[in-house]
């Protein structure tokens, strides 16, 4: 199953179009996206047997994320290797470093998103986790059952304040507006033959600057998932941003930042694209 929010209404994926969910349930899920994940079962069960009407074409120019309005977003640091190396930081022993992305952050797919002034930002393509079931204290062998989807996600990082002090504290850097698009629409995991095992990456006006497989994170979706939830509970609608490959542009020789004009897209083998296009402020 793949849902989407389409002009801020919560709809199916279906036959290459849209259905719009509170019509085709005859009401009974109402329109917005945030309100279908703490129902998560109960409208998984619902889109299994449902007879959907004809879909319409999709207006990708409206799509947003998926979990528009997710109450955590946690962001993983150092989780593939020639990340880590790159960064010139050590690698993780036990548990990898966590920040968040602020939620007001969070936007769809495609559009402008608006460099701040005297920044260096940068791209983070990253594999994102959609949570469906509270989590608290799961072991990785059952936490699959706890995610609603995946998505493609990009930790926009502006260098300059992500490292400034020290300790450098991540958050901040990485929660300017625009800075956390998702999208272009939740996979459910069934969808997948390996959801451990997807090609990702992103390209900078068409040249090719990152390239993994979510088969070389350090901490799979399944550890995290133990490890965050040890600590706090994981609510209907969080996002996980499960950590970036090689090839960000502070890691370049020489270091490459975004600039007014860049067109970035972002893919996940099996989800989708994102498009977006930074502007000066
Ligand atoms: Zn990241």
């Amino acid at each position: 199953m793949r849902i989407a929010t389409i002009g801020q209404r919560l709809c199916l994926i279906s036959g290459g179009g849209a259905v719009d969910v509170q019509t085709a349930s005859g009401g009974q899920f109402g329109p917005d996206p945030a309100a279908v994940y703490p129902r998560w079962e109960e409208f998984a069960g619902w889109a299994a047997s449902a007879t959907l009407p004809e879909p319409v074409p999709i207006a990708t120019e409206s799509l947003g994320s998926p979990s528009p309005s997710p109450r955590q977003v946690f962001g993983v640091g150092l989780n593939y290797s020639e990340h880590v190396a790159e960064s010139g930081l050590a690698h993780p022993e036990t548990a990898p470093p966590i920040f968040t992305k602020f939620p007001s952050c969070i936007t769809g797919p495609r559009g402008e998103i608006t460099l701040p002034p005297g920044g260096h930002t940068d791209w983070e393509v990253e594999l994102v986790v959609i949570i469906g079931r509270i989590a608290a204290h799961v072991p990785a062998s059952s936490a699959w059952d706890y995610v609603a989807g995946l998505s493609v996600g990009q930790d926009v990082s502006e260098r300059i304040t992500q490292l400034a002090g020290n300790p450098p504290q991540f958050s901040l850097g990485k929660s300017y507006p625009g800075f956390g698009p998702v999208g272009p629409w939740l996979v459910t995991p069934d969808e997948f033959s390996n959801p451990d095992d997807l090609e990702l990456g992103c390209s900078v006006n068409d040249v090719q600057m990152q390239k993994g497989r979510t088969s070389e994170l350090i901490f799979s979706v399944r550890d995290l998932i133990e490890q965050l939830s040890a600590v706090t509970p994981l609510l209907p609608g969080d996002l996980i941003f499960t950590g970036t490959p090689s090839g960000v542009g502070m890691g370049r020789n020489p270091q490459r930042w975004l600039a007014p004009g860049d067109v970035l897209t972002s893919y996940i083998e099996g989800i989708g694209e994102m498009r977006h296009t930074f502007v000066a402020a």
